[in-house]
C-alpha cells in the first residue's frame, strides 16, 4: 500500500529529519512550514534529488482554514494519508508565568495544542475504518518538559506538552478499534534552532552534563523513534509515550 505522510513543522529540526528519513523509507512526504520557504524548498529538492516524492506546503497549523487547505492539498497531490506526525512546536523567550501576556499564551497553545487537535481530527476523518478509511498511524511530539514542568523558563510550553501527552492517551483509546494507532515521543534536549527562539541558543551544551548519558540528542535519533512507532514493526503499540531523552 502507498504510504503518505504529513509531518507538521518539517522545514527544519526534528520535523525536517523525520521528513527526510520517511522519504528514504518510501513514504510520499508532505513537508509543512510556517515562514521559512527556503528551508522547506531545500529539503523538498533534496528528497526529489534522492529519487523520493515530496511536496512543501505553507500553512500555519494553529489556524483551522490553513489546516483544511493543507489536508486538501495532500488529498489532491499525494493521495490517501496513512501517517501523521504532529511535530510542530514553539517556545518563546524564557520567563516566569507572572510576566506572560495573553498573546504569548495563545500563540503557544494554538501552535502546540490546537494544531495537534485539528491535524489529528483531519487525519482521523480520512484514516478511520469506521468512516471508510484504510487505517493509519499518528505520532505526537511532546517533550520531557511535560514531566519537569518548565518552571522559571517556559511553564506555558511545558503545559502545552502535557496536553499532547493526554491527547495521545485519549485519542488512542477513541480510535483503537478504527485501525489507527496513536503514540507519542518525548524528546529530551536536542540540537535544533528551537533553543534560540527561547533566547538560549547554547542550551543543549549547557544542560548536557545533567543528562545521564552526558550529551544532547540529534534530530535523527528522534526521527528514528518516530519512524519506528509509525512502522508495522510497532503494530501492537498504541497509547505509548516513549521518552527519548538520554535517561533525563
Ligand atoms: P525547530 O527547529 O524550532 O523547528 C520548528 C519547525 O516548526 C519549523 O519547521 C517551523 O517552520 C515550524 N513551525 C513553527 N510554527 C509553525 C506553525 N504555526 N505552523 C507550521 N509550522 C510551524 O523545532 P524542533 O526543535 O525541531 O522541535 C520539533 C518538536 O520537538 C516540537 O514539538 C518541540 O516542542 C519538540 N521538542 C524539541 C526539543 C528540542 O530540544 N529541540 C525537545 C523536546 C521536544 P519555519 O521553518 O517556516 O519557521
Amino acid at each position: 500500500m502507498r504510504q503518505v505522510i504529513l509531518v507538521t513543522g518539517s522545514s527544519r529540526g526534528i520535523g525536517g529529519a523525520t521528513a527526510l528519513m520517511a522519504a528514504r523509507r518510501g513514504y510520499a512526504v508532505c513537508i509543512n512550514y510556517h515562514s521559512n520557504a527556503a528551508a522547506a524548498e531545500r529539503l523538498r529538492a533534496q528528497i526529489v534529488a534522492e529519487g523520493g516524492e515530496a511536496i512543501a506546503v505553507q500553512a500555519d497549523v494553529g489556524v483551522e482554514a490553513d489546516v483544511l487547505r493543507l489536508f486538501t492539498t495532500i488529498d489532491e497531490e499525494l493521495g490517501v494519508l496513512t501517517a501523521l506526525v504532529n511535530n510542530v512546536g514553539v517556545l518563546e523567550q524564557q520567563g516566569k508565568l507572572a510576566d506572560m501576556s495573553v498573546a504569548r499564551l495563545k500563540r503557544v497553545f494554538d501552535t502546540n495544542i490546537l494544531s495537534y487537535f485539528l491535524c489529528s481530527r483531519e487525519a482521523v476523518r480520512r484514516m478511520s475504518t469506521a468512516r471508510g478509511g484504510q487505517g493509519g498511524a499518528i505520532v505526537n511530539v511532546s517533550s520531557g518538559a511535560s514531566r519537569h514542568g518548565g518552571g522559571n523558563v517556559y511553564v506555558d510550553y511545558a503545559a502545552s506538552k502535557g496536553a499532547v501527552d493526554v491527547l495521545t492517551l485519549g485519542l488512542s483509546k477513541e480510535v483503537g478499534g478504527e485501525g489507527i494507532r496513536v503514540n507519542c515521543v518525548r524528546p529530551g534536549i536536542i540540537y535544533t534552532d528551537i533553543h534560540a527562539s527561547g533566547g538560549d541558543p547554547g542550551r543543549v551544551d549547557k544542560l548536557a552534563s545533567t543528562v545521564p548519558m552526558q550529551r544532547g540528542g540529534q534530530p535523527e535519533e528522534i526521527a528514528e523513534t518516530i519512524l519506528w512507532l509509525l512502522s508495522p514493526q510497532a503494530s501492537y503499540v498504541s497509547g505509548a509515550i516513549v521518552d527519548a531523552g538520554g535517561a533525563r
